[in-house]
């Protein structure tokens, strides 16, 4: 049974494209077969995993307003060693919020498109995707609602800094409204503590509110502020082709393993 996270926050630069493409990697590291589907118009998941993904290559935007199917679009990324698997985003997605609107089924578009595909996949590699991880834009318009209708699990990056559970309350309504109207199956699966300061009490002190606010859905693993976490996306790399050694490296590997483990559920 394939497992379908949506990393969603809808504030901006709290870790979600890092954690997406880095929990991937792990993921895929680890044996796993993975699919990013890259829902940000920024196309940042794209650039990280190493994907053409200029203005003109098929991408998310043509599954969402043209119906192409993802097999269509779906890219292998180089350095997967075959497990890991892109469906690109281009800058014409920014166009999709607004063409969505008028559309039929709007918010199931992306759902549809994945439970068509996996069997596909299967079919043609003999074994099936494992994992799903769809990253968000920075915002609850149609885009994500599409990534929250297609998963089963939602992943919550936070980062610990002032206001981290800013915004938080309001993503959990629009959860609760997915849940009633459109996909009863949705539930937070796990929050994952991004860009952690050991050496600032704000950042313990972040945790500790995190903590007490979610419980025992928030993986253990604390993802720690680091320079190469940033720097791997310029090359096309994850940090885990970047520097295998990192810190960042290690965190998101053992949030991964904790991820496929169930720990905290
Ligand atoms: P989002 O997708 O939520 O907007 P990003 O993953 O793009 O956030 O992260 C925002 C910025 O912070 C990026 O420049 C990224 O490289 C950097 N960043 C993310 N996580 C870390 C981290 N753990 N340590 C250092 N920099 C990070
Ligand atoms: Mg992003």
């Amino acid at each position: 049974m394939t497992r379908v996270f949506a990393v969603a926050n809808q504030k901006g630069g709290v870790g979600k494209t890092t954690t997406t493409v880095n929990l991937a990697a792990a993921l895929a590291a680890s044996g796993q077969h993975v699919l990013v589907v890259d829902l940000d118009p920024q196309g940042n998941a794209s650039t990280a995993l190493g994907v053409d993904h200029h203005s003109g290559v098929l991408s998310t935007y043509e599954v969402l307003t043209q119906d192409t199917p993802l097999a269509q679009i779906v890219q292998e990324c180089p350095e997967g060693e075959g497990r890991l698997w892109l469906a690109p985003a281009t800058i014409d997605l920014a166009g999709a919020e607004i063409e969505l609107v008028s559309m039929v089924a709007r918010e199931g578009r992306l759902d549809r498109a994945i439970t068509r595909f996996l069997p596909t996949y299967e079919q043609g590699h003999g074994h099936e995707i494992d994992i799903v991880i769809i990253d968000c834009p920075p915002s609850l318009g149609l885009l994500t609602l599409n990534a929250m209708v297609a998963a089963r699990e939602l992943l919550l990056p936070i980062q610990c800094e002032y206001y981290a559970l800013e915004g938080v309350s309001q993503l959990l309504r629009t959860i609760d409204l997915v849940t009633a109207h459109l996909n009863p199956e949705l539930k937070v699966g796990a929050v994952l503590l991004t860009m952690y300061d050991g050496r600032t009490r704000l950042s313990a002190q972040v945790v500790q509110e995190v903590r007490a606010h979610f419980g025992s859905i928030v993986l253990p693993t604390l993802i720690p502020r680091s320079v190469r976490l940033s720097e791997a996306p310029s090359y096309g790399q994850t940090v885990l082709a970047y520097d295998p050694g990192s810190s960042g490296a290690l965190a998101y590997a053992e949030a991964a393993h904790e991820l496929i483990n169930n720990v905290g559920q």
